[in-house]
């Protein structure tokens, strides 16, 4: 069980349990909780293209929570947001405006042609 004792610039440590309660019903320890892990934003922003159809997208990753993802599509610079480190970033007017010109330049790969439907095809009886 992990306890600190109840002195100034004390550290945390493991004690078996029944030590630990001991320590701590003689009020010279508590049970030591750990404080909630504090993210400090840092969401860095970028434009790429992938590989296979050359289809912009903009990038968004944390350095403090290692949280990143890819945004893409016809609104994604007006309408997509990135959430880490509990906090809610938008895309920044410059990513925006240079997605939205990399978009506009951006032609889709043709689909591949779909497979010619079987014709004249009999089944016998
Ligand atoms: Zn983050």
């Amino acid at each position: 069980m992990k306890i600190i004792n109840l002195l100034p610039n004390a550290q945390p440590y493991d004690l078996p349990k029944q030590q630990a309660e001991g320590m701590i019903a003689a009020g010279i320890a508590k049970a030591y909780v750990a404080p909630a892990r504090k993210f400090n934003p840092n969401a860095k922003f970028g434009l790429n293209r992938y590989q296979y159809d050359g289809q912009p997208y903009i990038i968004a990753s944390c350095s403090s929570c290692g949280n990143s993802t890819h945004m893409y599509g016809p609104t994604a610079h007006t309408t997509q947001v990135f959430r880490h480190c509990g906090v809610t970033d938008r895309i920044p007017q410059d990513i925006a405006a240079e997605y939205e010109r990399a978009r506009e330049q951006w032609k889709p790969k043709p689909e591949a042609p779909s497979r010619t439907p079987m014709t004249g095809f009999v089944i016998p009886i």
